[in-house]
């Protein structure tokens, strides 16, 4: 596998990355950092991941010419449907490579936490698919607010462990999730769902992940004739989908990468998740990179519409990416992104997620030439939303 963007040995991208874990932790992630490498780059590792991803997850996903968008944004527009994947987003990729890898390493159960449930139910599903053990640690409030994904991740047959402590949310699952690692280095895999945490996280789910951008290439050129877009535009949550969509255009002295976070209710609200807007740097789950904090340095609630993108911070590559400017980091508020969730349903006949909706919201504000070529990451399809969208329906009727 070609790996362009490595992390040198400690885990760093420029100043961004490492690992900062507690001591009683370092076990753990000193077996993975040893170890990844080695096993994903093996043929037999590739070819049973390549083998799931095309007969279970259902790729390559298509890369669809938007006519409609294209007239209207006088430019050619593609979308690369992630929400067509298994379980309706990109998460299911990173999920399946890393219940693989956790096999290779012998471990007998999967742990993982979930918010809003999406990276839950990835998990369950591998876990079903690969025949492991999973428990989910999942905050009590958002077990009450997530109902249907809690049911699913039941009938996958995975086991919910409710967080009780703090806010009852999702760095309570968080810390209950690690504790529990801490207990059993040997027998237990943690499955992180994005490209941030200690070294070898990003790296790990950047490569599972660069399969988006390897099929990309691959169909533009089919279409085109021409590997290489102008634009990529991506939302950024932690990053995994926008690492995923850029990884094979980095630095080919071409392609524009645009990540998308989220602005909430606006940037200077004090309701939003524009992290590289707001942000400082700053360490947090195990990697140094930019965060929304306070002064002296607590963590500030984040808020976004789309709970994928409700996190305070970034995967240390996109700080990485941002300050060397190989990639440019915009915001879109919620109101924006709930209208292109509208306008896409009514115009293409896709509901997509309402994080992808950041991305799509981003076109109306650049300009184009009528020959770009444009690809957008459809990072996962909106049913999961409906509760959300209805909402917004009835108010602006
Ligand atoms: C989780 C999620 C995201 C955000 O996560 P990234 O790691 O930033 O990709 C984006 N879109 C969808 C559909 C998601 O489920």
């Amino acid at each position: 596998m070609k790996t362009k963007l490595q992390p040198d040995a400690n885990g760093f991208y420029g100043e961004f990355g490492g690992a900062f874990v507690p001591e009683m932790l370092y076990p753990n992630v000193l077996e993975l950092q040893e170890n990844y490498l080695k096993i994903i780059q093996e043929e037999d590792f590739q070819a049973a991941f390549k083998l799931l991803l095309k007969d279970y997850v259902g790729r390559p996903t298509p890369l669809y010419f938007s006519k409609n968008l294209s007239e209207e944004f006088g430019a050619q527009i593609y979308l690369k449907r992630e929400d067509l994947n298994h379980t309706g987003a990109h998460k299911i990729n990173n999920a399946i490579g890393q219940v693989l890898l956790a096999k290779r390493l012998n471990k007998k159960r999967i742990i993982a936490e979930t918010g809003a449930g999406q990276h839950g139910v990835a998990t369950a599903t591998a876990c079903a698919l690969l025949n492991m053990d999973c428990t989910i640690y999942m905050g009590e409030v958002d077990i009450e607010r997530q109902k249907p994904n809690v049911d699913r991740m039941r009938l996958l047959g995975a086991k919910i462990q409710p967080a009780t402590s703090g806010s009852k949310t999702l760095k309570d699952a968080t810390n209950e999730a690690i504790r529990a690692w801490i207990n059993d280095p040997v027998g237990t895999h943690y499955i992180i769902g994005s490209v941030v945490g200690p070294h070898p996280y990003p790296d790990l789910v950047a490569q599972f992940q660069s399969v988006i951008s390897e099929e990309i290439k691959i169909q533009l050129k089919e279409k085109t004739g021409n590997e290489n877009p102008d634009y990529v535009l991506a939302c950024l949550g932690g990053g995994s989908n926008a690492i995923g969509a850029f990884y094979h255009f980095i630095d080919n002295g071409i392609t524009q990468l645009i990540a998308i976070e989220a602005g909430g209710e606006g940037v200077n609200s004090g309701k939003t998740a524009a992290t590289i807007a707001l942000g400082k740097k700053g360490i947090i789950h195990g990697s140094k990179t930019y965060l929304i904090q306070t002064d002296d340095g607590q963590i500030v609630e984040p808020h976004s519409v789309s709970a994928g993108l409700d996190y305070p911070g970034i995967g240390p590559i996109h700080s990485y990416l941002h300050d060397t400017k190989k990639a440019e980091v915009v915001s879109i508020t919620d109101e924006e992104a709930i209208k292109a969730a509208f306008d896409l349903s009514v115009k293409e006949g896709i509901i997509p997620a309402l994080e992808s909706a950041h991305a799509l919201a981003y076109l109306p504000k650049m300009k184009f030439k009528s020959d770009d070529v444009v690809v957008i990451n459809l990072s996962g399809r909106g049913d999961k939303d409906l509760e959300t969208l209805k909402k917004f329906m009835q108010d602006e009727q």
